[in-house]
């Protein structure tokens, strides 16, 4: 009996495309993890990896899916940025220093769209996260104009003002808590490695990332659980 499409895509997804981008995912912005990433990417010629691909990516890195109201929180926040042509973008935080600190945690949100509007440009920020550039025809788009990377870029910088960013000499920040991530497309290539450095900077907080493969509605995997 032939194996449905479906089942098919998926173990061709697990053994081949997933272990091939977690070879070659940058876990820093060095100029040599970005090459290696970039080189890559041109090779498999992929811009992104599809919804189920960048889900299993992400699950891979230690990167799951945010708690359900967090969602409405993001659709709430984003009502307003629903611009033809835009991703909109959702973040909130909460970090705190040592697990067994009395300080109240610092939290907050950030919400943003697509597009050349107040991009990060703090050198510091830059340092710890660095788009990667696509090949033909994505090459002509600046990738830091991303709604992912905007929105983890800012982190960083607020972090960096907020005198939470502590870079080690191993490259991470010994920092605790969880960031929440929501973006109403499916994070590109580029963006998927930005959050791939964001997880290996910050190693011991929970990271989640939401995303809607259809610009609007619930996040895919949310989808998959009404069905
Ligand atoms: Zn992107």
């Amino acid at each position: 009996m032939p194996l449905p499409a479906h089942s098919l895509f998926n173990d061709l997804l697990h053994a081949h495309l997933v272990p091939a981008v977690l070879d070659c995912l940058p876990r820093s912005s060095t100029l040599q993890d970005i090459t290696r990433y970039t080189e890559a990417l041109r090779t498999f010629r992929l811009h992104g990896f599809g919804a189920a691909g960048t889900r299993a990516v992400l699950a891979n890195i230690g990167i799951g899916t945010c708690p359900r109201e967090f969602f409405f929180r993001a659709q709430s926040a984003l009502k307003d940025t629903k611009e033809v042509g835009r991703v909109g973008g959702y973040l909130e935080y909460s970090l705190f220093q040592q697990s067994h600190s009395s300080a109240p945690p610092w939290h907050g949100s950030i919400s943003c769209g697509s597009g050349a509007d107040s991009t990060v440009n703090d050198k510091h920020v830059l340092s710890h996260l660095l788009p990667t550039p696509l090949h033909f025809e994505a090459e002509l788009v600046d990738r830091s104009v991303c709604a992912e990377f905007k929105l983890c870029s800012r982190l960083l910088q607020e972090a960096q003002q907020a005198k939470i960013l502590s870079v080690d000499e191993l490259g991470a920040c010994q920092i605790h808590g969880h960031v929440y991530l929501f973006t109403t497309s499916v994070p590109c290539a580029s963006c998927t490695g930005v959050l791939s450095q964001l997880r290996a900077l910050l190693p011991l907080v929970t990271i989640s990332v939401d995303f809607s493969s259809t610009r609007v509605g619930m996040p895919s995997h949310a989808n998959q659980r009404q069905e």
